[in-house]
């Protein structure tokens, strides 16, 4: 399909969301770049730079704020076509937009964020606390190379992924691992994927529905017309 059918699919996309009673969605570096930060395999990604040789962007996580995608997934949330968001995002930006924590798992932490290092409770680091209610040492939440995911965020994860029936992936190439195997577990499970990216991913072959336009054009009009079906039935 071409971008000349960009109003089908989007309405296609609400159709399922409408249809869907386990949405959920999972959001890469991809979603934020509208919010001024940078990704790392888009057009003007990290790596992609890097491998241009050109010097980095600096991230300034403090001034970034949510965009239009980030809110057209709070408004999902409002509509009840929330499950569970799944995010590779250290920004923040999701919690900032209205995301009720207990529906998000951040794979790779929060830069506003500590994480007790042994029950994994996250607190704000605006809080000043440095032990956790239960002992334990509170420390940076961000997951840096190499070092192991958080296994609740992530047993979460894989749970919610095997029990949805929609999953939406918004603005992430999936080459991270684990990451990356959490749509392969939601297409076991019958699920239908939807992928919105501006490159390739290794599930496009595999993909339902597949959106390459830029997610400010894409993620809340669907959410528009969802609005649409809901009142009308
Ligand atoms: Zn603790």
């Amino acid at each position: 399909m071409g971008a000349s059918d960009l109003g089908q699919r989007i309405n296609i996309l609400a159709r399922w969301l409408f249809e869907a009673k386990y949405p959920v969605v999972f959001t890469g570096a991809g979603i934020s770049t509208e919010s001024g930060l940078p990704d790392f395999r888009g057009p003007d990604g990290v790596w992609t730079r890097r491998d241009k040789g050109l010097p980095s962007k600096p991230m300034s996580f403090s001034s970034a704020e949510p965009n239009s995608g980030h809110r057209a997934i709070v408004e999902l949330q409002k509509l009840g076509k929330l499950s569970f968001l799944i995010s590779q995002n250290v920004d923040n930006l999701h919690l900032m937009s209205g995301i009720r924590p207990d529906l998000l798992a951040e794979l790779h932490g929060n830069v506003d964020r500590l994480v007790c290092a042994s029950c994994e409770q996250t607190v704000d680091k605006s809080d000043g606390l440095d032990t956790c209610f239960c002992g334990g040492s509170l420390v940076p939440s961000v997951v840096n190379f190499g070092q192991s995911l958080p296994r609740k965020a992530l047993a979460e994860s894989y749970g919610h992924s095997e029990r949805c029936d929609l999953f939406i992936v918004v603005g992430s190439s999936l080459v991270v691992h684990p990451a990356a195997d959490m749509p392969r577990v939601a297409l076991e499970s019958g699920a239908r994927l939807v992928i919105m990216n501006q490159g390739e991913t290794p599930f496009d072959g595999v993909a339902h529905l597949r959106f390459w336009e830029a997610i400010g054009n894409v993620l809340p009009p669907a959410v528009e017309q969802l609005k649409q079906f809901t009142e009308a039935s």
